[in-house]
């Protein structure tokens, strides 16, 4: 029986020749596409973090977070200015004025930014102020969108949609290449699967880390914070993401002292910054682990 729609990974090749590592023979079996942002390297030896709130809510609370994080070992900021939320009702983003508090702290604390584009009218508008594009899980099949951050030359931060199998994702993948932008990563961050809600948010999928691995050559890091939405679970889930082989990390982090504000999105699954910083030891002590084990092996 054939089904209309149905693909799978023998199709890939039809469906995403530009970023298929079967059908790109210049890449060898375990090469990975270097996506640079600034000094940072996703696809390297070093795993990325990303860190930062989750919405930018004043040009304080970024500055501080940020100031944070940067001290934690992160190596780039995120930060949304533009929230796609599940009511209208709730707080949207700063918008504009997030854009500009960003451009601030990035100068201000030498971090390059990542952060989230909705709409393929903002795409240039947004590509002014960030280094990054995010192109989040609820818009990860928007095709004009991802024409129009694939047609910005910025590199794209991909992230999975809540129930995207990996065909449809590196479909979505495909969409920016063939605008000639190959400077994407790929980002798991948790799928809607049974029991999605009970005891976490999301499924954290982390088998599907090998599995985009083997069928492209693009980098892949995982947000074990939408995945998880508890931050107890974070620091657990980040350290499994890295042995999965993950090439980073996209963190949310809000500062937890005394008389600081509750952040105003996803504040259940904020860590802490000696947390991130705990995360960040844990990359370390791979890396240099993995280094030596090299040196032995040569
Ligand atoms: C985010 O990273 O701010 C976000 C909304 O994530 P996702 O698109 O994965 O839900
Ligand atoms: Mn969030």
């Amino acid at each position: 029986m054939s089904i209309a729609g149905s693909v799978g990974l023998d199709d890939l090749s039809r469906i995403c020749p530009l970023i298929s590592r079967r059908v790109q023979p210049s890449l060898d079996a375990q090469e990975t596409r270097i996506v640079a942002v600034g000094a940072v390297r996703f696809g390297d030896v070093r795993p990325v973090v990303i860190a930062g709130p989750c919405a930018v809510e004043s040009f304080e609370q970024t500055l501080a977070v940020a100031r944070a994080v940067k001290a934690a070992g992160a190596d780039m900021l995120r930060g949304g200015a533009f929230k796609p939320r599940t009511s209208p009702h709730d707080f949207q983003g700063l918008g504009m004025e997030g854009l500009r508090i960003l451009e601030a702290v990035s100068r201000e604390t030498g971090l390059p930014v990542v952060t989230e584009v909705m709409d393929p009218r903002l795409v240039e508008t947004v590509s002014a102020y960030a280094d990054m594009l995010q192109i989040g899980s609820r818009n990860m099949q928007n095709y004009p969108l991802l024409v129009e951050a694939g047609k910005s030359g910025k590199p794209i931060l991909l992230k999975r949609g809540m129930a995207a199998s990996l065909c449809e994702w590196l479909g979505a993948a495909e969409y920016i290449a063939k605008e000639c932008n190959l400077d994407i990563v790929l980002c798991e961050r948790g799928i809607k699967a049974y029991p999605s809600g009970e005891y976490s948010r999301n499924v954290l999928d982390l088998n599907v880390i090998p599995a985009v691995k083997n069928e492209t050559f693009l980098p892949v890091i995982v947000d074990p914070s939408h995945s998880t939405g508890v931050a107890s679970m974070v620091e657990t889930a980040s350290c499994a993401a890295i042995e999965f082989g993950s090439h980073g990390l996209i963190i949310e982090v809000a500062l937890n002292h005394p008389g600081t504000a509750k952040p105003k999105c996803d504040a259940a699954q904020a860590i802490s910054p000696l947390t991130l910083g705990n995360i960040v030891r844990f990359i370390e002590a791979r890396v240099e682990r993995n280094a030596l084990r090299r040196a032995h092996a040569v």
